[in-house]
């Protein structure tokens, strides 16, 4: 695994393997190496060389800061400049999706540093003012659950994806300070937790989608408008594919949305009990989403415009406004380096490999 030529600023999609470090606690047969190289077809394949995989960023070890830097902060800037960007992390159950997003108290993932940086931007932009409302969803069967809805009322009304990704019904809570966001987030694991019976089962076979509406606009003098049409110095242009600009009271209202998901675990079903609907609408929709990001980054790349199939799947569904146009977006693939995981680390290079 090589990491790539530096992500250019511009790029589409940036694609990552985050390696964990290996399972202390698994049981090994001593004459087992604890760890593997990656260059999993070399060991079935007559090659003479190792195969190589190149990515833009390879990470390893349990610092989150890092991962942060390398993968999301510029996304997240880009959400508050007005570019929708979505963040996913994809991979094996416990190869680390959840600890890379969500992180612990010593450390914090993507989500938590994202938010720290957002309120922190708003502070250095006085002169704009912003509106920050986030949503949080659970994709489980195909069926999507609003996860700040009580469970019995988001069980017993689902929620609906109408036109271009409008969500109905849909919880949103503004939020003002990190302590609202973490509360928010509190709020919708505990409905997360409760809604399910089976919880390993059911976190492993699930998409987590949090979403922070951003909407700015410039501050007007003594609450009166800015004339529509001035510029002021420094403002960007609305270019066409440029930041979504709407005038609202003669004063441009700038939307973007920042989404954090945290995928379904990507192993193949392995039992009978597994290979159970769940896993089969698991495998279509992660398939799904391999060939829209595949499809959106040859596309940008090649200048082309083929067909992208948003509609297989409610993921996609979702996120079509998100992922369409000038969005950015970054996959981190996780991987866990344990000699018994081997098949699914190829699986997820492989998957990486094509959506670059
Ligand atoms: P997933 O969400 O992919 O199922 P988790 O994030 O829950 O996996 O990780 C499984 C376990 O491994 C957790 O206890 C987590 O804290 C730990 N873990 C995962 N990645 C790392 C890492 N890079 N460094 C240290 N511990 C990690
Ligand atoms: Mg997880």
């Amino acid at each position: 695994v090589i990491p790539g030529p530096n992500y250019g600023k511009d790029d589409k999609v940036l694609v990552s393997i985050r390696i964990r470090p290996t399972t202390a606690h698994a049981a090994w047969d001593h004459n087992v190496p604890r760890t593997i190289k990656l260059f999993p077809q070399y060991a079935k394949s007559t090659a003479s060389t190792p195969p190589e995989f190149h990515f833009d960023e390879v990470l390893t070890g349990s610092e989150n800061r890092p991962v942060y830097n390398a993968v999301a902060r510029s996304h997240v800037c880009a959400a508050m400049d007005g570019y929708n960007s979505v963040i996913f992390a994809y991979g094996q159950t416990a190869s680390g999706k959840t600890f890379t997003l969500s992180g612990n108290e010593e450390q914090p993932g993507i989500i938590p540093r994202a938010m720290k940086d957002v309120f922190a931007y708003i502070r250095r932009t006085p002169t704009r003012e912003y509106l920050l409302r986030c949503s949080y969803l659970e994709i489980y069967n195909e069926t999507i659950y609003d996860l700040l809805a009580p469970p019995s009322i988001s069980a017993a009304q689902p929620v609906q994806i109408q036109g271009m990704g409008i969500l109905v019904p849909l919880r949103e809570e503004v939020v003002t300070s990190l302590k609202s966001v973490k509360e928010v987030l509190e709020r919708g694991e505990r409905n997360r937790r409760t809604a399910s019976t089976d919880w390993n089962e059911r976190s492993s076979r699930s998409h987590s989608v949090f979403r922070l509406v951003v909407e700015s606009r410039e501050r007007g003098e003594g609450g009166s408008a800015t004339p529509s049409g001035r510029q002021t110095p420094g403002a960007r242009p609305p270019t066409p594919g440029g930041p979504r600009l709407q005038t609202i009271g003669g004063r441009s209202v700038q939307t973007s949305v920042l989404s954090l998901i945290d995928l379904a675990g990507s192993e193949k079903a392995t039992s009978d009990k597994e290979r159970t609907r769940e896993g089969k609408y698991i495998n279509t929709s992660l398939l799904t989403l391999g060939s829209v990001i595949g499809t959106l980054a040859e596309n940008a790349s090649k200048n082309k415009n083929d067909h992208v199939p948003y509609r297989n799947s409610k993921l996609t569904r979702l996120l079509q406004p998100s992922l369409s146009g000038d969005a950015r977006i970054s996959v981190i693939c996780t991987i866990n380096p344990d000699t018994n995981a081997v098949a699914e680390s190829t699986s997820t290079l492989l998957f990486a490999q094509r959506i670059k």
